[in-house]
């Protein structure tokens, strides 16, 4: 079944759309994180109260999911009421305005333009003249494309069944770097996996602390040096460690500073010789950790940063805060870039495997029409 088929079966069925099989056993998972969450109390107490006021509600992936992108689907269905407004007919005016609502959505532009030539065909073909036909067509075309881009992209994380996985993150100041490790290191250890973090930021004041805390937070060991210091310094002791400890994952820290791009790609350079050094086939990924409010601004980043290192995939954090989750779509569309984890909002269980079926039925799902009418 294709990703629009699933979309379709979720809005037949709203009340009791129930995510796939293997979906339900990270609902288990989460449950099993609950004690870590009391942790988090202990060392921020604001979080103490967002957890006094909020009962605790287990969701599974679809929900965090239908949760963290509603700002983009409801400015969405915005742009398509808006749209739809003034529907008349299907004509060349229609087709610009279309196209006009996909790039305001940061879809992006090669995509947007590619969707409405697609959507000019399908609709002269199907001679759709209903509004709600027309707007499936719209959803449908997206859907596809985005699939279609999707082809043979691997969205798991490459963890090594046997032996140490190093993954490193990288990109720009604040776009999530830390949270995003300090989320994962929690879910690792909360699998039973030995974790290890290296606070290779040693550029920014406070980011070794920052790592420290969510070290704590995760119940997890953090290597550190001196800030200012030598951060593939740090890496090197960080990997001798992991593997005297037998580690299974160890996850390095990155300064980000793009004021100085050759500097910035010359030490990331420098941090991956190291780790390949001590074990040849690491790092097993290293990860461009995008923030998604921040539109085409992540695209030029990604851009960038694909040009000078060898990123293996993508994190893409704060889709909560943001109407610019269409930013997946032109990412598949122009980077190819797998991305692999999500970040869905500021708790220490808000980072979630990417999954496309999740991400597109969360984005569309109210969008559909009920072509009947
Ligand atoms: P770094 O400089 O790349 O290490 O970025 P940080 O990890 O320090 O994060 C910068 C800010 O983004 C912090 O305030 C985080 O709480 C926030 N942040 C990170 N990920 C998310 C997310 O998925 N959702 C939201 N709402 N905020 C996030
Ligand atoms: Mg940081």
């Amino acid at each position: 079944m294709g990703l629009f088929d699933k979309l379709k079966e979720a809005f037949k069925k709203p009340e009791d759309y129930k995510a796939p099989i293997d979906l339900m056993k990270e609902q288990e998972e989460t449950a099993i994180q609950e004690p870590v969450v009391e942790e988090v109390e202990v060392i921020e107490p604001v979080e103490v109260e967002v957890k006094e006021t909020e009962p605790v509600v287990e969701e599974n992936t679809q929900e965090k999911y239908t949760k963290g992108l509603e700002k983009t689907r409801k400015t969405f269905s915005e742009r398509m009421n808006e749209l739809f407004a003034n529907f008349r007919s299907v004509d060349e005016d229609f087709f610009e305005e279309v196209e006009e609502a996909l790039i305001g959505a940061d879809v992006g532009f090669e995509t947007s333009m590619k969707i409405t030539e697609e959507l000019r065909q399908e609709v002269k073909l199907q001679n759709a003249k209903k509004p709600a036909v027309v707007q499936n067509l719209i959803i449908e075309k997206l859907v596809d494309l985005y699939e279609a881009e999707g082809i043979g992209e691997n969205n798991a994380i490459n963890l090594q069944e046997n032996g140490l996985t190093v993954i490193l993150f990288v990109g720009v100041n604040g776009v999530g770097k830390t949270t995003s490790i300090g989320k994962l290191a929690n879910q690792y250890k909360l699998e039973g996996k030995k974790v290890l973090l290296a606070a290779a930021d040693t550029f920014r004041a406070g980011a070794i602390n920052q790592l420290v805390v969510w070290g704590e937070r995760a119940g997890v060991e953090v290597v550190r040096g001196k800030e200012g210091g030598d951060p593939a310094a740090v890496v090197f002791d960080a990997v001798v460690r992991a593997k005297k400890e037998h580690a299974d994952v160890l996850l390095v820290d990155t300064a980000g500073r793009l004021q100085n791009k050759v500097n910035l790609m010359n030490e990331l350079e420098k941090i991956k010789r190291i780790i390949e050094r001590e074990i040849p086939d690491a790092p097993h990924e290293v990860l461009l950790v995008l923030d998604a409010t921040t539109g085409q601004n992540a695209m030029v980043q990604a851009k960038q940063f694909k040009e000078t290192t060898d990123v293996t995939g993508l994190v893409l954090t704060k889709l909560d805060g943001t109407a610019k989750g269409g930013i997946v779509l032109a990412i598949r569309n122009e980077l190819h870039l797998p991305v692999k984890l999500v970040g869905l909002g500021e708790k220490i269980t808000d980072l979630q495997e990417f999954v496309p079926e999740d991400f597109v039925v969360g984005l569309f799902k109210e969008l559909m029409q009920d072509e009947s009418k």
